[in-house]
C-alpha cells in the first residue's frame, strides 16, 4: 500500500531513506531547515584574494562500504558506478608519528603486515596484524548477521533466545569478546604502541574512544582492507548530490529551507508533522533528525523524556579548518593522519575529562592528490580535522578557537613536516563545535551522533522503528546502527524499509539484495 511519507532532515541517512522509499513507491516530501540538501555533506568554496579558488567537502571526506550505496541505487533499478563513479584510494592513508616515523595503511593485509615487520622488525607485528583482521572479518561476519540491515534498538531486537538460538549463534555470541575494549583487542594483537595507535583510529569514524568502545568495532578494520576507502568523482559532496538526484528522479519532493518544529501524534499514532509552521499529514515520518533530540523536541511528552534518560552520550566533536594552500606538500598521501603524543592522554581528555587534548592527532584529506579540481594549480584544498569533546557548558569556543587552531598548525609543522604551512595559506575558513552544533541541530556539537561507549552494549542505539509512537522511524548517526557515511546510509535504508514492511509493501527486490552484500556472503554464481 502506498503511502504518504515526510522525511525530517536531508543528511545522507534522511537522502537515502527517500530515495529508497521512493523506490519502493511510496509518496515522499522530505524537508531540511537548511538551504542545501545534503547535512554534514556540504560544500565550502573559498577564493584568495588572488582570485584563485579552493572547493572542500565540509564534513565526511572518507568513503567506505560502498555496497551500502550500491543496494540504494540496486533499489531503483539502477547502478551506482554509472551515476556516481568512485575512486578506490591505495595507500588509504599515510601515518605521520611523533617520534618523526611514517607508515602507510595499506588495503591489502598481507602487504600491510610486510610493511608493519618492516616499520617495527623483530617483534611479529605482521602476523599480529593478520590475527586482528582474522578477528575483525570475524566480528564484521557478525556484525552482518546481528546488527545491519535490520530495525535494532537493543539485544532482544536481533537475538531471540527461543527463536534463532542455535550453537552456531552461541559461537558467534562468545566472538563478540563482551567486555573487552577495542583499545584491548589491538594491543593484544599488535603492541606497537604507534602501529596500535594508528588501528585505534578506526574507531573515531564512530566518534568513540578506543578504550570504551566494544570490541565489535574491530569489525571496521574488515570493511576497511575487504571493501577499501573511496574517494568519489567531485567529492564526498557527489554523494550527497547524487542520492538527492537519485530520489527526485523517483517522485520525492525535496524541500530545503523548511524547518519541522513538531509532530502531530494522536493515540501514539503518528499523522503528520509540523513544517514551516504548516501542519502536513503523512502516513509515516522518518526524522533524520538527532533522535535524542527527535525524541525530546518533537515527540516530547514522557516518551521523550524516557530518551533523555536512557543515558545515551554524545560521540565527539570537532574543529575543522579549511586551508587553501598555494603550494601543496608533495610528501602528503589524500588521507593522513598525523598522530599525538600519547593515545591514552588525548582519548582520555577528549572523552573522559571532556577537554580539547593537549596534543591532539589531526586528519589530513590532501584532495588534490586524486582530484586536479578542488584547488589551483600547484596548490591544495587542504583539510584539517581535530577531534574534540562534545559541547560542555563551559566551553567557550570564541575564546577557544584561536589558540587551538595555533596549537594544530603547530602539530602539523613538528610531527608532518609542515614547518612554512603559515606561509602557504592564501585563504581560510573554519568549523567550531559552536557551529557544528547550530548547522546541522546535532546533539552538543556531536560529528557522529552518539557515542559508541560501553563494552557490552555500546553497539546499541534508539531504533529505526520506534517502539513507542506508531508510524515513526528514525536514521541517521544517532540511529540504529550508528554513524559515518555508510551506517547513516544504511540507517536510512533500514528506516525505508521497515516502513515500506509496515505498510505492507513490495519489498526488496533481488538484485538490491545482492548489491549490498559482502563478497564473502554472495552465492557462488553471483560472486563469479
Ligand atoms: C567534520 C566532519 C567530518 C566527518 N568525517 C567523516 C568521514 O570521513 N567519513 C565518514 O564516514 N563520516 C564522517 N563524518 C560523519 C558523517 O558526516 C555523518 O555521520 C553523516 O554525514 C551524518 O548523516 P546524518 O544522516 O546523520 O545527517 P546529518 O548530516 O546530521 O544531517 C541531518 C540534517 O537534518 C536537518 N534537520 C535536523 N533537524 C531538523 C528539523 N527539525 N527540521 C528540518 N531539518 C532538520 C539538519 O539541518 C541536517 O541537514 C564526518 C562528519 C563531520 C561533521
Amino acid at each position: 500500500m502506498t503511502r504518504n511519507v515526510v522525511v525530517i532532515g536531508s543528511g545522507l541517512g534522511g537522502l537515502a531513506a527517500a530515495a529508497v522509499a521512493a523506490a519502493r513507491g511510496h509518496k515522499v516530501t522530505l524537508f531540511d531547515k537548511n538551504p542545501w540538501l545534503g547535512g554534514k555533506a556540504a560544500v565550502l568554496h573559498l577564493e584568495a584574494p588572488d582570485g584563485s579558488r579552493f572547493r572542500f567537502d565540509m564534513g565526511p571526506t572518507i568513503l567506505t562500504v560502498p555496497r551500502v550505496l550500491r543496494r540504494i541505487y540496486a533499489e531503483a533499478g539502477r547502478e551506482q558506478r554509472d551515476e556516481l563513479p568512485l575512486i578506490r584510494l591505495d595507500p588509504q592513508w599515510r601515518c605521520f608519528f611523533e617520534d618523526g616515523s611514517r607508515v602507510d595503511l595499506l588495503e591489502n593485509v598481507d602487504a600491510m603486515a610486510a610493511e608493519m615487520d618492516r616499520f617495527a622488525p623483530g617483534r611479529g607485528m605482521g602476523e599480529g596484524y593478520r590475527a586482528f583482521q582474522r578477528i575483525a572479518h570475524h566480528l564484521h561476519g557478525v556484525s552482518e548477521r546481528f546488527f545491519f540491515w535490520k530495525p535494532v534498538e537493543g539485544i532482544s531486537d536481533t537475538l531471540n533466545w527461543k527463536r534463532n538460538f542455535t550453537p552456531d549463534t552461541m559461537r558467534d555470541v562468545m566472538s563478540l569478546r563482551m567486555g573487552q575494549t577495542v583499545a584491548k583487542v589491538i594491543r593484544g594483537k599488535v603492541p606497537d604502541e604507534r602501529l596500535a595507535q594508528m588501528l585505534d583510529h578506526f574507531c573515531q569514524y564512530v566518534g568513540s574512544s578506543p578504550y570504551l568502545a566494544p570490541a565489535v568495532l574491530c569489525s571496521i578494520g574488515d570493511m576497511q582492507a575487504a571493501e577499501g576507502v573511496w574517494y568519489p568523482k567531485g567529492g564526498t559532496r557527489a554523494v550527497a548530490e547524487g542520492l538527492a538526484n537519485l530520489a527526485a528522479s523517483l517522485g520525492a519532493d525535496l524541500r530545503p529551507g523548511v524547518e519541522v518544529t513538531g509532530l502531530d501524534i494522536e493515540d501514539g499514532e503518528v499523522k503528520g508533522v509540523i513544517a514551516g509552521g504548516e501542519r502536513i499529514a503523512a502516513d509515516a515520518v522518518i526524522s533524520n533528525m538527532d533522535a535524542i533530540r527527535t525524541y525530546g523536541e518533537l515527540v516530547a511528552g514522557p516518551v521523550g523524556q524516557a530518551y533523555q534518560k536512557k543515558g545515551f552520550e554524545p560521540a565527539c566533536s570537532g574543529v575543522v579548518l579549511y586551508l587553501g594552500l598555494n603550494r601543496r606538500y608533495d610528501h602528503l598521501a589524500h588521507h593522513c593522519f598525523v598522530f599525538s603524543r600519547d593515545a591514552e592522554e588525548e582519548f582520555d581528555a577528549i572523552y573522559k575529562k571532556g577537554e580539547p587534548a593537549p596534543d591532539p592527532t589531526a586528519y589530513l584529506a590532501a584532495t588534490s592528490c586524486t582530484d586536479d579540481t578542488t584547488a589551483p594549480p600547484g596548490g591544495e584544498a587542504l583539510y584539517v580535522l581535530v577531534h574534540t569533546p562534545y559541547l560542555r557548558p563551559h566551553h567557550d569556543w570564541s575564546k577557544m578557537f584561536a589558540p587551538y587552531r595555533r596549537k594544530i598548525l603547530d602539530k602539523l609543522k613538528r610531527t608532518a613536516g609542515m614547518e612554512d604551512i603559515e606561509e602557504r595559506i592564501v585563504v581560510e575558513s573554519a568549523l567550531t563545535p559552536v557551529d557544528i552544533h547550530e548547522r546541522y541541530k546535532v546533539l552538543n556539537g556531536a560529528i557522529y551522533g552518539l557515542a559508541s561507549h560501553g563494552a557490552f552494549t555500546g553497539a546499541f542505539k534508539p531504533g529505526n522503528r520506534s517502539k513507542n509512537i506508531k508510524g515513526l522511524y528514525l536514521c541517521g548517526g544517532s540511529a540504529h546502527p550508528g554513524p559515518g557515511m555508510p551506517m547513516v546510509m544504511m540507517s536510512g535504508w533500514i528506516a525505508a524499509d521497515a516502513m515500506d514492511r509496515d505498510a505492507g509493501g513490495r519489498g526488496m527486490s533481488e538484485a538490491a539484495d545482492l548489491a549490498g552484500r559482502r563478497e564473502a556472503d554472495l552465492p557462488r554464481a553471483a560472486a563469479e
